[in-house]
């Protein structure tokens, strides 16, 4: 959601900044725009900062930027509208009326209205409908020739939320970045400075980083950058490297990232495993999780913070802490815990899992059962982002950047994650030596199961294609394939815009059944337990109805192929593990809808990656 590039060095910063935020394309957006601070003639003229802003997306923008566009300096933005329309003039930047100040904004400024109205009677003319114009005012209200201490004195009187990068034309070659709930991150070059709120969009240029924290302010120049608190305290900077190559955030021979996204799960979930599983003693080596075995053993219960698909991947781990683990769990949705006034109790371990690390809601939740004294673990992919720095400790997930909107690779991670962390705790209580060892087994072989089911590729298409037209699915399953019933729904919903609802197969003659007619297919997740039986009558009830059925279920079951309209085999294994196997076949049949629909799958409407606001 949203994004801010910056920089600051010897090259055309036009080119630089465009490129940076055709990488934070993937965020969503709505509009976009660059301010560069054009280079002083002999002479040192103070030019003033030139302003290209652009409804719609990058390419519009590209359009604008003159290729030869001059200045080495500059601030670009990809906004996702909160205040204000989406058009050409609430697009960032946003200029101060001399023209001087031009500021980049991602968040809300929640007391805009009332600056707004003191700037307004000193004959502050404002000419956009956004929150975020205000801090450009206020800036140039504020500057008595020092840009950093303006943008201090400015920040003490905001309230909301913000990243934001700052220029001003008397100081060239300066740029000013800060950060209240809203990631960013400083690259250092070789005698050359950028800021971003994402590593994506500088990962071109440097892999030396320094992530701000809420409440620092950075200055970068060309050679050099000072990070500071609002009080003035310098603050000593912790440079991080980056692990992300290039080619990561590339599509690389496919048609869009989602695709390759899906294509790569066996190599993620191989990530998210290797050097944590203990073959020889059959349980799991963590680094982060900050908690001694002690703690751990006095562990009672589990509990889940997330949100979208990666409250999904909780549920499935609340059914591994609760059946393999004996700990009672439950997965939780991060903005309807927030403000319930929730119970922590001390031997409770939660568990905040965000695919970026950012989700607001998840973050505030976590930071609602710090402050009441519960200890919070991360599962994150992002390193460095928020949740993974104020969690008590947790789990880096290493699927690699996820470009496409609508998640597939980090879902698998995730699941990984949780199976390790099942087993670390289970092997603490009753699971026997031997029985860990199986469980390992199982896992290792998890990649390779998921290659193979990733080969039913065409054989999903050609089901997609025949039940892309409809306007309505169900996705059925039981146990712990109830959450992959429902992350089908929703990965059907996000890319294809098809309503679907996923369902507990037990529960639909309790209500859904109604929806059932021939225009109403119904995709189950037939598992391999003793849950197999059950769901196959679930699937004749459907069947009685008129109402076509599509069935994935474990390769050779040939009751399940005589009485489903098509069979989706997958390849066996343990019930435990059939969540991997069954959600691909899922993600698959969304894509290939969306495809067939002609959406845009990887930036689909209305959506955005990192869901930083509430
Ligand atoms: N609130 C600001 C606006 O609507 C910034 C939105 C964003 O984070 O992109 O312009």
């Amino acid at each position: 959601m949203c994004g801010i590039v910056g920089y600051t060095g010897p090259k055309q910063a036009s080119r630089i900044l465009v490129e940076g935020l055709k990488r934070l394309e993937y965020r969503g957006y709505d509009s976009a725009g660059i301010a560069v601070r054009e280079d002083d003639e002999a002479g040192g003229s103070q030019k003033p900062i030139v302003l290209i802003k652009k409804q719609g997306k990058i390419a519009e923008l590209r359009k604008a930027v003159p290729k030869d566009m001059a200045g080495h300096a500059g601030i670009g933005h990809t906004r996702w509208a909160t205040h204000g329309a989406v058009n050409d003039i609430n697009a960032h930047p946003h200029l101060d009326a001399s023209g001087k100040v031009a500021i980049v904004h991602n968040g809300i400024i929640e007391n805009y209205m009332s600056l707004k109205e003191m700037l307004e009677k000193k004959g502050v003319v404002f000419i956009s409908e956004t929150d975020s114009e205000v801090i450009a005012h206020l800036v140039a209200y504020l500057y008595r020739g020092d840009l950093e201490a303006a943008v201090k004195a400015a920040l003490g009187q905001l309230k909301g939320t913000y990243g934001i990068a700052v220029m001003h034309a008397d100081e060239p070659g300066r740029i000013v970045g800060a950060r209240n709930g809203s990631p960013l991150v400083v690259g250092i070059g070789d005698g050359e400075m950028l800021l971003a709120s994402d590593v994506t969009a500088m990962l071109a240029h440097t892999k030396r980083v320094v992530y701000l924290n809420d409440g620092e302010v950075v200055s970068i120049t060309p050679a050099d950058f000072r990070i500071s608190d609002l009080s003035d305290q310098a603050i000593d900077p912790k440079i991080d490297l980056v692990t992300w190559e290039l080619g990561a955030i590339e599509k690389e021979g496919f048609s869009c990232y989602m695709e390759k996204e899906i294509f790569e799960q066996p190599e993620s979930i191989e990530r998210a495993l290797s050097g944590r599983m203990d073959m020889e003693y059959g349980t799991v080596k963590f680094g982060g999780l900050n908690l001694s075995k002690k703690e751990l053993l006095a562990i009672q219960r589990v509990r889940v913070i997330a949100a979208g698909t990666s409250w999904h991947a909780g549920l499935v781990g609340c059914h591994l802490f609760e059946s393999i683990a004996r700990l009672p769990a439950v997965s939780e949705l991060a903005s309807e815990l927030r403000y319930r006034n929730p119970v922590v109790e001390p031997e409770t371990l939660y568990f905040a899992v965000s695919q970026s690390g950012e989700t607001a809601d998840t973050l505030y939740a976590m930071r609602e059962i710090q402050r009441r004294g519960g200890s919070v673990l991360g599962i994150c992919n992002v390193v460095g982002s928020t949740i993974a720095r104020e969690s008590d400790g947790g789990v880096y997930v290493h699927s690699g950047p996820e470009i496409a909107v609508a998640s597939t690779k980090a879902f698998t991670s995730q699941l990984a994650a949780f199976y390790l962390v099942t087993l670390a705790m289970a092997r603490m209580h009753d699971m026997s030596h031997h029985e860990g060892v199986r469980f390992l087994e199982n896992l290792k072989a998890v990649p390779e199961l998921v290659r193979k089911t990733l080969g039913l590729r065409d054989h999903i298409q050609k089901i997609a294609k025949k039940y892309a037209h409809a306007k309505d699915f169900l996705f059925l399953g039981r146990g712990i394939l109830y959450p992959i019933a429902m992350e089908g729904a929703l990965k059907l919903k996000e890319i294809s815009y098809i309503h679907a609802e996923g369902y507990a197969a037990g529960e639909i003659k309790h209500g859904p059944i109604a929806l059932i007619s021939p225009d109403t297919p119904s995709i189950f997740l037939v598992p391999n337990d003793h849950l197999r039986e059950k769901t196959i009558t679930s699937m004749k009830e459907i069947k009685a109805r008129g109402g076509p059925v599509v069935a994935i279920a474990e390769e050779g079951d040939e009751l399940v192929a005589s009485i489903a309209d098509d069979y989706i085999p997958v390849p066996k294994c343990d019930a435990r593990f059939q969540p991997f196997t069954m959600v691909i076949p899922v993600q698959l049949f969304a894509y290939f809808c969306a495809l067939e629909l002609g959406r845009d799958v990887d930036q689909p409407r209305n959506l955005a990656k990192s869901v930083t606001v509430e």
